[in-house]
């Protein structure tokens, strides 16, 4: 009978011993709900039924950190005197790392059945396995996601979008990418190791502000890149205008720092495929905070993106469309307004894609921002010169045709053999040209482009200045350089005839005045009415050009202008 409890109560304890080695595997394995209490937990129930009082783990990445010490030590079982070690157990993964487990027992305790010790040996090396791998994916993870400084990187920061984009929404969150301002003369005045300790510490009170709720990461140098919940945003912005950060305890030693960001307040609409969808939006905007001269804070917006993807399709199909000859000069008429007589044109140029029509401004900025332009300049003066040589060749009359070269040029070196090259091709008499040039803003421009003006009137081209009266007016300008004609632009041309001391009155007066004087031809742009037309009259203005007359035409219709010859008056 009594062998038989006896065999029983083995039976029970086996048993029980596999309920918990069970459970501890499976608090090992179940990655989705692993919890570290429920795994010490099982740890314990198992060294408690081995009778042990301490049960010891060591861990080191490498042996060289086991040389030195530099390990991680985890003792989560802990309830007696540690007199006698019963297992000691060392195990070496492929890369060298280290897993080292001690288990104790008190003096005097019945000591472990050869049985027992089997069974400890196995949740033992379980255990070890586990840990193992779960600290070397850690050490892994914080390679892959921090920097050779242990700054959280880029990868750490998507991520953290990653992760948002799966437990939630980004609506009510602020994404920004700052630079901090001067940062290599801040490591000049007060040496790398100051300007280390300067970057940790605002590093270090930014992670602190955005807390839980958000992250940061040094996206590279004096380079971050941050989310956060909209409230934080003021305190984040006002931090970022300039604090005094402390580098040295000792002395107190402070510097300044401040930052020019990208800041992008994610609105509702938002649609989030991957973390470049934040990035796209806070990059540039950052980039652009960089370079203004006006602020260190740029936002961001879907109208930015917008603007982009339209920049980044009208460079794409450029190419294409130059082959395709899509671009087209309209015609604009220019009129005396004494006699109606149309006594030239300017070309405009018209991007005709897929039946419609793109106008100049939604091109032309983008071209100017890249030497793309250039190619579009000359596209279009070989249009005109082909339109005038059919003109002269069927006997029509021909007026003087203006097209504008953007102010980008000047800085191609061979823009007046160019332009002669295209003219003479087509052996179109210089007279029937003019070139329109709008004014400059820098010094170095100033000079290149007073070489092309004289450059040109040597030869009998004639040249204009453009929207004369915004811009950069410098009287200089218009006294130095040979001009033939005048352009004023619109905004100076007054609406209505008004009193004669009406301020712009006065200016346009005197504007028209001077023109003349300095014996330039005077043309006023945009003149849409009949008290516009009288008021260039009134003036010393000759010369109009304006929807009063016509809007830029298409060829055909522009020769039935022409063979007409002029406008009622
Ligand atoms: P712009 O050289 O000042 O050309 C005059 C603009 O004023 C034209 O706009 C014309 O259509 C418009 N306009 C003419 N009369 C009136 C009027 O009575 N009222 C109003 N509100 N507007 C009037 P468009 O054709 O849209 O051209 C815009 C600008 O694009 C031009 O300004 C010029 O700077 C640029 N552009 C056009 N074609 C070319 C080109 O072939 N090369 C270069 N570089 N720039 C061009
Ligand atoms: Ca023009
Ligand atoms: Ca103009």
């Amino acid at each position: 009978m009594a062998d038989i409890n006896h065999k029983n109560e083995e039976l029970n304890y086996k048993n029980d011993f596999s309920e918990m080695f069970v459970k501890l595997i499976d608090t090992m394995v179940d990655y989705e709900h692993f919890s570290r209490e429920a795994l010490v937990d099982a740890l314990c129930r198992l060294a408690r039924s081995f009778r042990l009082t301490k049960v010891v783990t060591e861990f080191y990445k490498s042996m060289m950190d086991e040389k030195d010490g530099e390990g991680e030590t985890l003792c989560d079982f802990n309830e007696g005197p540690a007199d006698i070690v019963v297992l000691k157990k060392e195990l070496i993964s492929k890369t060298g790392a280290i897993v080292r487990a001690t288990a104790y027992a008190a003096k005097g305790t019945e000591p472990l059945s050869r049985e027992e010790e089997q069974q400890l040996d196995i949740c033992i090396r379980a255990m070890m396995s586990y840990i193992g791998r779960n600290r070397l994916q850690t050490a892994v993870e914080n390679l892959a996601y921090h920097d050779n400084n242990g700054y959280p990187n880029f990868a750490y920061f998507f991520r953290h979008l990653g992760k948002m984009s799966k437990t939630g929404e980004f609506f009510g969150f602020t994404a920004i990418m700052y630079n901090l301002k001067d940062f290599s003369d801040i490591n000049r005045n007060i040496g790398f190791e100051g300007g280390n300790e300067v970057m940790k510490t605002h590093y270090e009170t930014i992670r602190d502000m955005i807390g839980e709720r958000g992250a940061v990461c040094r996206v590279g140098g004096d380079n971050f890149a941050a989310i956060f919940p909209n409230e934080l945003l003021e305190r984040i912005i006002a931090f970022l205008k300039g604090a005094e950060i402390i580098f040295d305890q000792g002395t107190k030693g402070s510097v300044s720092v401040s930052a020019c960001a990208g800041i992008f307040t994610v609105p509702g609409d938002f649609v989030y495929e991957r973390p470049g969808n934040i990035v796209e939006m806070i990059q540039p905007a950052c980039q652009a905070a960089k370079v203004s001269d006006e602020t260190d804070f740029v936002y961001a917006s879907m109208k930015s993106l917008e603007d982009k993807e339209h920049a980044a399709r009208v460079r794409r199909d450029y190419e294409e469309a130059l082959k395709n000859s899509e671009f087209q000069a309209y015609y604009q008429p220019k009129v005396n307004v004494e006699t109606g007589k149309i006594t030239g044109a300017e070309a405009l140029c018209r991007w005709i894609r897929d039946g419609k029509m793109i106008p100049p401004m939604e091109f032309i900025p983008i071209l100017e921002r890249s030497t793309d332009i250039f190619r579009l300049d000359f596209y279009m003066l070989d249009f005109v010169c082909r339109n005038i040589r059919k003109w002269l060749d069927e006997g029509k009359r021909v007026v003087r045709i203006s097209i504008n070269f953007s102010r980008k040029h000047l800085t191609d070196p061979k823009l007046l053999d160019n332009i002669v090259a295209i003219i003479n091709r087509y052996d179109v008499p210089y007279e029937y040209i003019e070139i329109e040039l709008t004014e400059t803003t820098t010094e170095g421009d100033y000079h290149k482009l007073k070489k092309l003006v004289e450059g040109l009137k040597e030869i009998g081209i004639h040249t204009s200045i453009d929207d004369f009266g915004i811009g950069y007016s410098s009287l200089n300008l218009l006294k130095d350089l040979p001009w033939n004609v005048m352009k004023i632009d619109r905004s100076l041309l007054p609406t209505a005839l008004t009193d004669e001391k009406d301020l712009s009155t006065v200016l346009y007066k005197h504007i028209t005045a001077m023109a003349c004087d300095m014996g330039l031809e005077c043309l006023t742009e945009g003149v849409e009415t009949v008290e516009q037309v009288q008021i260039l009259r009134d003036n010393s203005c000759e010369y109009a050009q304006g929807y009063y007359f016509d809007r830029p035409l298409p060829l055909e219709e522009f020769e039935k202008r022409l063979e007409a010859g002029e406008y009622p008056v």
